[in-house]
This record gives C-alpha cells, sequence and structure tokens, in this order.
C-alpha cells in the first residue's frame, strides 16, 4: 500500500474547505494516517518548493504558503500517490478538469488549495521533511 505526502494550503482554511477537502480524499478510499496543521516558514518552503525557487512567482508563493497554517497529511492507499495527483486536478488552473478538486474549488494557478508529492522518491522525501520520518 502506497504512503503519500498531501498538504492542505492556507486557503483551504480560509475558505472554509478543509472539511470538504479531507472527505474527498476519504471517500476515494484512502486513509489519513496522520494530519497535524503547521506555521510555514521561507526556509521550508525554499527546500520544498526548490524546483520553482527562482521562478518570478516564487516571492507570492512564499507570501501565500506563510499566510495562516497548512494542514500536513499522510495519506496512505492502494496507487494513492498518482491517485492523489488525479483528485487534486492539474497545476495550470485552465487545465484542472471540473470533478477534480483544484477544478471544483480553486480559480487561481497560484492558489489551488492542495499539495500533493508527484513521485514515489518525493512522497518519502517529503513524508520525512514534514514529519520527520
Ligand atoms: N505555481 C504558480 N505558478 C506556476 C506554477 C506553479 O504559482 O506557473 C505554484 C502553485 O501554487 C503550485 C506550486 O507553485 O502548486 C508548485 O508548482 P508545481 O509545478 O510543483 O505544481 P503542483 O505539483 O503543485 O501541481
Ligand atoms: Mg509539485
Amino acid at each position: 500500500m502506497e504512503k503519500t505526502y498531501i498538504m492542505l494550503k492556507p486557503d483551504a482554511f480560509k475558505r472554509g474547505l478543509v472539511g470538504k477537502i479531507v472527505s474527498r480524499i476519504e471517500a476515494k478510499g484512502y486513509r489519513i494516517l496522520e494530519a497535524k496543521t503547521l506555521q510555514l516558514d521561507e526556509g521550508i518552503l525554499k527546500e520544498h518548493y526548490a524546483h520553482v525557487a527562482d521562478k518570478p512567482f516564487f516571492p507570492e508563493i512564499v507570501e501565500y504558503m506563510t499566510s495562516g497554517p497548512v494542514l500536513a497529511m499522510i495519506v496512505q492507499g492502494n496507487n494513492c500517490i498518482d491517485g492523489m495527483r488525479m483528485l487534486m486536478g492539474a497545476t495550470k488552473t485552465e487545465e484542472a478538469l471540473a470533478g477534480t478538486i483544484r477544478g471544483d474549488f480553486a480559480n487561481s494557478t497560484g492558489e489551488n488549495l492542495i499539495h500533493g508529492a508527484d513521485s514515489a522518491e518525493a512522497a518519502e522525501i517529503e513524508i520525512a521533511r514534514f514529519f520527520g520520518r
């Protein structure tokens, strides 16, 4: 059974969508093994988002991602790494299909409610980064 790292971003709290999003994950048959709120800082974001740290939009990501708590989760399930990416929807807001979390609830490529690890390797690194194991 796979494990992945999922994180609800600050807009999920601000918009009152935490419960709805967690429900979709559970309804798919995935289990939330652990969950905790965290307040991120620029240092951990530079690590977590190293692949976009040199992009012009990075300062906006830092401002957004430090604007309130996030919900860090370890999610377990059959094929849940790719499965969660499907459930989340595409990164570009215009490509996020209806029926996905981003497609149904987000309307911005930057402020897009949810993060999910994009490979088995990333899942392991991100679980270690945010849960220390
Ligand atoms: N992002 C952005 N503009 C872009 C691409 C990405 O603001 O053109 C932000 C967005 O919040 C995204 C995050 O940077 O979730 C990380 O980008 P990535 O390509 O890893 O997308 P994801 O894995 O979140 O779909
Ligand atoms: Mg990513």
